[in-house]
Formats: structure tokens, sequence, C-alpha cells
């Protein structure tokens, strides 16, 4: 008789695994978002869109670092136009890039025109207002609300008839520093201000059978952002909703602040599988943005696209400069993907203490280091030697690569 045992059942409070929410694949050009994709990372060019050698500079820049949809700005019908060119350079002397674009309200044929050439675009429902701002209003009647909710179906519609009948998809990117005056009576300057917003307008897509949508909710303030995207969650569970969510805080400034910043705010929601697509908005050029995404998304374990480096804080254990040989191994093996690799002062606690590492440099005896593979001792070095001999362990391995 063959007897098969059963994995013990994991506890859900020892759960080391994030389950990521169920939502819909939504397709922007060559990648997609949700469905169970692995989690998009997004930028935005700040050259002139007008500047079409330019702004294919800047896209490509972004695209090979690995930013797999790319954002521009269409301020007017010229830029709209200028959009068939970038694309159509991008396309001959590169690749296909996922593009997607901002359009507003008061330019639907600037939108439409835009929607030709780009794979998604982004609407702000803040912006979606129609009646002039009157400083003695102190509210809006049923009526008055639904009559311009009617302005702005009426106004979307074509946008969306255009994006639904060519496959694309996109983005209702709620911001909690533009919300509308009608959702701030309604609502106050609230979470549920921006979720309502939020469904306003996914209601209009849906009446109109469009789906592709992706929506966000951003904030400058983490908490307000956390509690804006929890919110949005619950409302789409309630109503059977499945639309993928685009994470970012926004105005998160730069330096080591912005990227703590946009860090709290991302990574939070992704840790409970909230999120699909992120941007991390640096008051620094773009390319610095996507690193700072791509080590959200692997110490979430989201995503491999570096090496994971282990490393303890060092103390009076410590037979090596510790810094300086961390930055040694980091430089030479950063090229790789896939592989842990731990640096530890000790070989007291080093070697417990180093994970799952698949290779270990780790502190033997003053002079000396010893090399780990996994759990098990491979040889001992001197230390003058330790990065050359890790290298040509994993070369032995078969699993070192040139950079
Ligand atoms: S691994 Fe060793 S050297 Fe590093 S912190 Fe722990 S005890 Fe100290």
């Amino acid at each position: 008789m063959v007897t098969v045992s059963l994995p013990t059942p994991v506890q859900p409070e020892f759960d080391t695994t994030i389950h990521r929410r169920k939502t819909r694949p939504v397709p922007v050009g060559t990648v997609t978002i949700g469905g169970g994709h692995p989690v998009v990372v997004q930028s935005m060019i700040n050259e002139d869109t007008l500047d079409v050698d330019g702004s294919v500079a800047g896209i490509r820049r972004l695209h090979e670092i690995g930013c797999e949809i790319v954002r521009v700005t269409v301020p007017s019908m010229a830029h709209a136009k200028a959009l068939a060119d970038i694309k159509q350079k991008l396309e001959s002397t590169y690749q296909r890039v996922p593009l997607v674009a901002d359009v507003h309200h008061n330019g639907m044929k600037i939108a439409l025109e835009v929607a030709k050439h780009v794979d998604k675009v982004r609407i702000n429902p803040g912006l979606y207002v129609f009646e002039k701002p009157d400083a003695q209003r102190e509210g809006y009647s049923d009526q008055e609300f639904a009559d311009i909710g009617d302005k702005i179906r009426e106004t979307l519609e074509p946008l969306v008839v255009s994006l639904r009948d060519q496959g694309k998809s996109m983005r209702i990117g709620v911001n909690h520093g533009s919300l509308s005056e009608r959702m701030l009576f309604t609502y106050g300057d609230t979470p549920e201000g921006m979720v309502q917003s939020a469904l306003e307008f996914i209601k209009i897509c849906e009446s109109l059978d469009f789906r592709n949508l992706v929506v966000s909710m951003k904030a400058s303030r983490v908490p307000v952002m956390l509690a804006a995207y929890r919110l949005m969650v619950k409302r789409m569970d309630e109503l059977g909703m499945d639309y993928p969510l685009h994470l970012g805080v926004t105005e998160a400034g730069d330096g080591e602040y912005g990227r703590i910043k946009s860090t709290a705010g991302i990574a939070t929601l992704l840790a409970d599988g909230i999120g699909d697509t992120i941007r991390v908005s640096l008051t620094e050029a773009p390319e610095k943005e996507i690193p700072v995404c791509y080590s959200i998304l692997q110490a979430l374990g989201l995503r491999k696209t570096m090496v994971e480096y282990v490393a303890c804080p060092s103390c009076g254990r410590t037979l090596f400069n510790l810094e300086d040989v961390l930055h040694e191994v980091r430089e030479a093996t950063k090229h790789l993907t896939g592989l842990d690799i731990a640096v530890m002062g000790c070989i007291v606690n080093g070697p417990g203490e180093m994970a799952d590492a698949d290779y270990g440099y780790v502190g033997k005896q003053a002079g000396y280091i010893a090399l780990y593979r996994g759990r098990e001792e491979i040889k001992r070095v001197p230390e003058a030697d330790g990065v050359q001999e890790l290298i040509n362990l994993i070369k032995a391995d078969g699993r070192w690569v040139d950079p």
C-alpha cells in the first residue's frame, strides 16, 4: 500500500505568501495589468511630447531599464498628433512600447486623437467639472448632482466607445487633491469622496460595456492613500467588480524620504495583496523611479529581477570589513538575476541566519572566510581571494553569466 503524506495546512497567521487580490486582466499594448500577471512597473517621461526625437529617446531610456508602461502628457491637439510620430519612430528604430496619455475633459477632440495612438488613456474624474465656482453655494441637490452626472456621461461617452472598439484601456485616476466640488460637498474631502468619484466613472463605462479599466486613488498623505485604496477594494468587492489597481503616492518628493514615503504607501498595500501596477513618483529624473519600484517588488517577493543580498549588520564578532566586502560582492555579482547571496560576519551565527541563500560568504577566522553553497560549507579560503573564489564557485555550478 502506498502511503501519501499530505502537507500540514498552514495556519493563516503563519502564512508567508502574499495572496494577491483577484482582478480582471486589462491589456495595455504588449503588457497586461491584473489577472494574476506580475505587478507592472510604470513611469512618465518629462520631455515635451512635441519634441518627437527627445520623447522617443526618453521613452526608450525608461523602457530599457525596465519601465513597462510609459506615460506622456498631451495638452494640445498638436501634442496628440505628435504621438503618432513618436509611436511610429519607436517601432521603426526600437520596438513597440506600451504608452499611456493623460487627457482632459475640455479637450475631447484631443482625447479622441490620442486614443488612436496610445494603448491606454488616463482621465481624472476631479477635472470633469461643468459648473462655475460659486462661493455662495452650500450644497448640491440630488437633481443637480444627477444632472452633472449626465453631462459627464455625455462628455465621456465618445472616448469610452473609441477605447472599447479598439480594445484599448482606461485608467480612472482619482487624486485626493483634485476632487470635484460636487464630490467635496456631498462626501467631504474623504476617501469616500474619492471612491464615489471612481465608481461614478466606472458605472458609466460599464453601461457602455467597457471594462478595460484600471483604477488609482492617489494622495500625497500615505494614511489617506491607504484608506482610499482599501475602501475602493471593499466597495468593488461588494459590487462584484474586479478592476485592477494602479498604486502610487503623489508628490512624494525626492531623495531618501521620497523613496521611503512611496514605499510606505505602495508596499503596505502590496503586502495585503492589493495592487497590480505601481509608479513611484519622485521629483527626480524618471529613470530614478524604476530601481525603487523593482526594490519594492523584490523585497516583497513579488518579482525577482536582481540578486537578493542577505547581510548581517556586523558586530563585535565580525572578522572583516563587512561594508567593504558586501560592496565588493555586490559589484561582482549584481548583474546576475535570481540568486540569493549572503555575506555574514562570523560562523557563530552567520550560517544559521543567512536564510535560504544560494551562496554564503562567511567570516571563519582571522584572515579566512568560508564559502557556502546553501547550508553546506564548501571551502575555506584566504579573505583576499574570497570574492574571486565566490565567483569561481558560482561558475562551477553553471550559474554565472558574464556581465
Ligand atoms: S552574523 Fe556574526 S558577525 Fe554578523 S551580526 Fe551576527 S553575530 Fe555579529
